[in-house]
């Protein structure tokens, strides 16, 4: 029977994403009611520092009017406009203009829409269809790296390289094989960045001449990887990738979801390492999570390959919310906030979360710091010599979360006993060393 309480009406009607249904069932959820800059608040009144900017997305952070006011203008205008039938309006036209002005190379062309999942699942219909216009339409085999996340949707998840993912869903499919992570802190073959590019390279060569170098469409790769652990590859890896993708002929696919919109500093993490992709993917901090969007941005050549194959007909995909314009407009007003300071103070909040992390390392619980910017992991293990994780009921992640929660801190706790930060790029030195402070004393306590 139905009660008036929220959090019982949540246990019976609101499935959560990612969720384990009993677990939350038994647990019942959090209520966050409102939020400011970095601060959240729940419905308790109690207020948290959020270290992970809701999900690695409120780049900008919370309450900026002049967000609600874009969004609230163009709902008053024009709440929705669809691309098809050559229709559209101004906010993603100048939206896309905007994206391709700044994104690395000849990323000229941009398809929007309503996260990243979709994302990613666009792309792969993409490159199926750039290889058919160019009469490979056995090239159908897509390949992605270990411990990587490209999104749920059916296909994407197949990409995605995370048991959970797959687990009764019946993916990967045989068209989706993988090649192992960098994971430098557990590669077999340490951490001297040279070796660990080798191999890498080698491993992506052998794997193509396994499956046949004209069966292959393209190589999907995260520039860090996130909610594989925050995996930061070392430099000169995403380059060397690039390039051999180049040389094979392999489409390369940079899935910026996370890792756009200052996360590790520019606005693509690519140009990090100089690299232009063929196709990019981005959401989350495009609209600073305010309302959902996400976009495939695509090369001059690629563009011009499937438009060439398709010539009169219609490209068959498309979203009724592709090109939303409350979505665009908000993510316009964004781009404004972030370039009016917001990069810049994330870059420098970026160096102090790092440097405060670096001194967590003397904890007997601290086995690994890593991390680019606004976007780190701790990785927490009880031998250090060993790297021997946590014990498995330490690891759950419910119990590093709910630890964290208490100490008035929100971060990402992952499965394996790794700690993840994704701080909103406006947090002052203040909340930068009270996140480090508070994870200390969650540290503590674990002890
Ligand atoms: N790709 C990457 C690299 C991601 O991290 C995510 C989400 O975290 C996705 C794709 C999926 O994005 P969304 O959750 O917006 O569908």
């Amino acid at each position: 029977m139905l009660t008036n309480s929220l959090h019982e009406l949540d246990r019976q009607h609101l499935i959560h994403p990612v969720s384990s249904f009993r677990g939350h069932e038994a647990r019942g959820v959090r209520v966050l009611r409102s939020a400011k800059g970095a601060t959240l608040t729940d419905d308790t009144g109690r207020e948290l520092l959020d270290g992970f900017a809701g999900l690695w997305c409120v780049n900008a952070g919370y309450g900026h009017e002049s967000i609600v006011e874009a969004a609230a203008e163009q709902m008053r205008r024009l709440p929705y406009a669809t691309g098809y039938f050559d229709l559209g309006s101004e906010p993603p036209i100048r939206l896309a203009a905007a994206l391709a002005e700044r994104a690395p190379g000849d990323l000229n062309h941009v398809y929007f829409t309503l996260g990243g999942s979709d994302a990613v699942d666009s792309t792969i219909r993409f490159v199926r269809y750039y290889w058919h216009a160019r009469g490979q339409a056995d090239r159908d085999q897509f390949i992605s790296v270990e411990q990587g996340y490209h999104g749920s949707t059916t296909m994407g998840a197949g990409l995605t390289a995370l048991p959970g993912f797959h687990d009764g869903f019946g993916v990967p499919y045989a068209w989706q094989h993988k090649i192992s992570s960098h994971y430098l802190y557990r590669n077999p073959l340490g951490d001297d960045p040279q070796a660990v590019i080798a191999a890498s390279v080698a491993e992506l060569r052998a794997k193509v001449d396994e499956i046949g170098a004209d069966r292959v469409a393209a190589f999907y790769v995260e520039p860090i990887q996130g909610s594989g652990g925050v995996l930061v590859p070392p430099p000169g890896w995403l380059k060397a990738m690039r390039d051999l993708c180049a040389e094979l002929g392999i489409l390369f696919i940079a899935d910026e979801v996370i890792t756009g919109f200052g996360r590790t500093g520019p606005i693509f993490a690519c140009a990090d390492e100089g690299i232009v992709p063929d196709l990019l993917t981005c959401a989350k901090g495009l609209t600073s999570g305010y309302v959902p969007m996400g976009a495939v941005l695509m090369s001059d050549h690629v563009y011009q390959v499937i438009a060439e194959g398709a010539g009169a007909r219609a490209i068959g995909h498309g979203f009724t919310y592709s090109a939303h314009p409350v979505s665009a407009a908000v993510a316009l007003e964004v781009l404004a906030l972030y370039e009016g300071g917001i990069f810049e103070n994330g870059i420098r909040a970026g160096k102090r979360l790092m440097a405060g992390l670096e001194t967590l390392r003397d904890h007997p619980l601290v086995g690994d710091v890593r991390g680019r910017g606004m976007l780190a992991a701790l990785e927490l293990v009880t031998d250090k010599a060993k790297k021997t994780p946590l014990p498995a009921d330490m690891q759950p992640a419910t119990r590093l979360f709910d630890r964290a929660w208490e100490q008035g801190l929100v971060i990402r706790s992952f499965a394996q006993g790794i700690f993840g930060y994704a701080p909103p790029l406006c947090c002052t030195e203040a909340e930068i060393d009270e996140i480090v402070a508070r994870t200390r004393r969650v540290l503590d306590l674990t002890l």
